[in-house]
């Protein structure tokens, strides 16, 4: 019989109790006790939910982090915050948040400033996990409590435990060493922790661990395929056995390595790596258990089971008690119970499935493999028909937008001449001075513009009122720029709750959900749109707007748009069709948007792909096929403007030495970006690509509270003309400033207007 088992659930809960229940601890208006009763109870629900799995996860319940809990669990605490005398989960949460100093000098250890741990993105996620850190001489200690403390809750509720804990190799590839030493030499003094966590394991009544490995599905560097073997061996010690799970892609090249280990059995993500499945049985021993991620952990789709089944059944035939059946990854990365939707329409929440609708699923192919498929019929059935209904839906597909797909064609994305000729006709129409200053987009998004759409969406205020609202929000922001002398004006993106959103809600083809909440990190959780049907664009999403605000003042202003790759990489997108096909449709719709603004007189417009580089794939050997089509998808958003027409685009990171040719290829006239934390190194890619365009470093960094003063900022422009040409710099801040407050705003952009025009009074 096959057996059904989940690798981790959601701990956020279905309304986000965690995150509240965290952010009223952080606040001080609840204590501890409450917090970790909180942190009882969602694990108590969320084994409830999974009780009709033969084995559930424990040790996946994380109060920030389940890499900073194995930090804590390795007894991998950075120095900063040893010695510290308070509660361990306080000490906890200053690596995670880190801490301000206050307080007197012995206080150091426990009230003095800590720096937070850095945070990272997991694998191609957007979950973020704070990055362990190692030194040449760091040290590992066993702490087991937190698992053997969940272990016991667990078996007080009767649930079929099986501990996750992250694997030794992934642990420290995904680790930092500060000070630059080999962080693999560290593996001989990782290895007996692991080994004598096992050994707790088994003391507490353990059958099955499963140890997460997933740098499997990338490509290992020199030496790290050695230390799979090295430590599986060490691991391998009989007293508990080891499901070793990959997950997110594929074992390519490290196939052989993944069934030449001493483990007891592999779980291979059977979405992604589908096509490995035969080699991997066929590799793997012959007593070995192969458990295959047979439902999407990664979007919001029902599971077309019936399909599945179809595939399922001859492998559960070949392999009995061998094949164990599971989700594809931890389900952290979905939302957590679609029955709390309210107000989803009732045609699309019939094709979607959240975490404990994917349980739901498991249970139905556990019941079909092993009792037979009457004994599902109803909901098999029941199954078919969604699928089917989504498949066929008019409202999934619109000819129109496919015939103008299958009309795409590169002259869309060219602009009519290089940059060189647009240059000049741009410069003697704006007129700009050398140095020219802008700002990204939004100004501060203040608690009047807040409640003024609260009200709005709530009904108490009508659409006049709110027009009303946000235009004098826009024009405070014009007069402002006015007194600052600024010279290329924002209409400072009041009407916008968030830049994909706001688009997403106004495109066919996009749903928005309620309660879609997915963790990011700690606290913070987003809401992806849900991207389902072929995109298009009914009527113009921003033009009103901004041909009011370019109404109020003779200065340019900045059209500004998302653009298709960042709408893209931050919704839940369909899988019926690739991923590049939905993006070619959004940039096709936003195309529209483009030409419109400048129908409308808008002479700049600003594209904003924020999002662009995160969506490189796991594998660099397919990086480039993701940054042809997203540079494609960007350029036929873009590039059908006049010569005149000048444009931007933004992206909020800075490390481009891998991308800096598809940056270039994507030929927007201006591009700003992140620098002003790096002293302008990071400039260096665009000085060795020789990048041809213009380009904005930010000099002020929008996640700080601090004012950067004017010599400050001419510094860094300085720097920056040293790696790019000055007669092609602009001088804007990192990001938009839509999280800072008037108060700091103001004087911040004043000092670097000041720059500026001190870098022209010397140039
Ligand atoms: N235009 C957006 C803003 O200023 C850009 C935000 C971003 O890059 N994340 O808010
Ligand atoms: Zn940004």
């Amino acid at each position: 019989m096959a057996r059904f088992h989940n690798l981790g659930f959601p701990r956020i809960g279905a309304k986000r109790e965690l995150k509240f229940a965290l952010e009223s601890y952080w606040k001080g208006q609840s204590s501890r006790e409450a917090l970790k009763a909180v942190g009882v109870e969602q694990r108590k629900i969320n084994w409830a939910l999974q009780s009709k799995l033969d084995l559930s996860p424990v040790g996946d319940f994380a109060f920030y982090d389940q890499v900073l809990d194995m930090s804590f669990t390795l007894g991998n605490l950075p120095t900063r915050v040893q010695g510290f005398h308070g509660d361990a989960l306080d000490n906890y949460f200053r690596v995670a948040r880190g801490r301000s100093a206050q307080g007197a000098e012995e206080h150091a250890a426990c009230c003095g400033g800590v720096a937070a741990g850095e945070m990272t993105k997991w694998f191609d996620t957007n979950y973020h996990y704070i990055v362990p850190e190692f030194k040449a001489d760091t040290a590992f200690k066993l702490d087991a409590s937190r698992l053997v403390e969940q272990l016991a809750e667990a078996s007080a509720q009767g649930v079929k435990a099986k501990p996750v804990i992250i694997g030794p190799v992934t642990y420290l590839a995904l680790g930092k060493a500060k000070d630059e030493s080999d962080k693999l030499a560290l593996l001989d003094r990782l290895l007996p922790v692991y080994v004598e966590l096992l050994a707790r394991l088994a003391d507490a009544g353990v059958e099955w661990v499963q140890i997460d490995e997933p740098i499997l599905v990338t490509e290992l560097e020199a030496g790290w395929d050695a230390a799979f073997t090295k430590a599986y061996r060490a691991l391998n010690t009989g007293k508990v056995k080891l499901l070793l799970a990959t997950y997110f892609g594929q074992l390519q090249g490290n196939l052989p390595l993944v069934a030449s280990l001493p483990v007891q059995g592999v779980h291979l993500d059977a979405i992604n790596a589908r096509a490995e499945v035969d080699a991997l049985i066929a590799a793997l021993p012959a007593q070995s258990v192969i458990s295959l991620g047979v439902i999407n952990g990664r979007n919001i789709w029902k599971t077309d089971l019936n399909a599945v089944l179809e595939w399922l059944e001859p492998l559960a035939r070949q392999l009995g008690d061998r094949l164990w059946v599971a989700p594809s990854c931890s389900l952290l990365h979905v939302p957590v119970d679609l029955d709390s939707e309210q107000k989803l329409d009732g045609e699309i929440k019939s094709w979607l499935s959240y975490a404990k609708q994917k349980l739901g699923e498991l249970a139905v192919l556990a019941s079909a493999l092993n009792q037979g498929r009457d004994a599902v019929q109803a909901e098999l059935a029941a199954n078919a028909a969604a699928i089917a209904a989504r498949r066929n839906s008019p409202r999934v597909n619109n000819p129109t937008v496919k015939a103008a797909i299958a009309k795409l064609d590169a002259r869309l994305g060219r602009r009519k001449s290089p940059y060189a000729v647009r240059a000049a006709k741009q410069s003697a129409l704006l007129k700009l001075p050398a140095f020219p200053t802008t700002t990204i987009g939004s100004f501060p998004q203040t608690s009047e513009i807040r409640h003024a759409r609260s009200e709005f969406k709530a009904g108490r205020l009508d659409a006049a009122g709110y027009k009303a609202a946000m235009q004098a929000e826009i024009a405070r922001c014009v007069k402002e720029q006015e007194a600052l002398d600024l010279d290329v004006f924002v209409h400072g993106e009041a009407e916008r709750n968030d830049m994909v959103e706001y688009f997403g809600e106004q495109l066919e083809g996009y749903a928005f959900s309620q309660f879609g909440w997915v963790q990011s990190y700690g606290s913070r959780c987003v809401k992806p749109p849900i991207l389902f049907g072929d995109i298009s664009r009914p009527k113009a999403m921003t033009v009103e707007w901004i041909k009011y605000a370019q109404s109020l003042t003779t200065k340019p202003m900045k059209g500004m748009l998302t653009g298709p790759v960042t709408i893209l990489n931050w919704s839940f997108v369909r899988d019926d069709q690739p991923r590049s096909v939905s993006c070619y449709q959004l940039a096709l719709a936003i195309r529209e948007e483009v030409l419109d603004l400048e129908k409308a007189g808008i002479s700049v417009i600003q594209i904003d792909e924020a999002a662009l580089r995160e969506g490189l794939p796991l594998r660099k050997a397919q990086w480039q096929e993701y940054l042809d089509w997203a540079v494609e998808s960007f350029r036929i958003t873009a590039n059908g403007v006049a010569d005149e027409t000048q444009v931007h685009t933004h992206m909020c990171y800075s490390e481009f030495n891998d991308i800096i040719k598809s940056i270039a290829d994507m030929d927007a006239d201006v591009i700003t970006i992140e620098t002003s934390r790096s002293d302008m190194e990071l400039l260096d890619a665009f000085k060795s690509f020789e990048y041809p365009n213009e380009i904005g470093p930010g000099v002020y960094d929008i996640h700080s509270p601090n004012i950067p003063n004017q010599e400050y900022m001419v510094k860094l422009m300085k720097l920056a003309a040293e790696r790019v040409p000055a007669e092609r710099l602009w001088v804007n801040p990192d990001c938009g400033l839509k999280t800072r407050q008037w108060s700091e705003v103001l004087p911040a952009l004043t000092n670097m207007v000041q720059a500026a025009k001190a870098l022209r009074a010397a140039s």
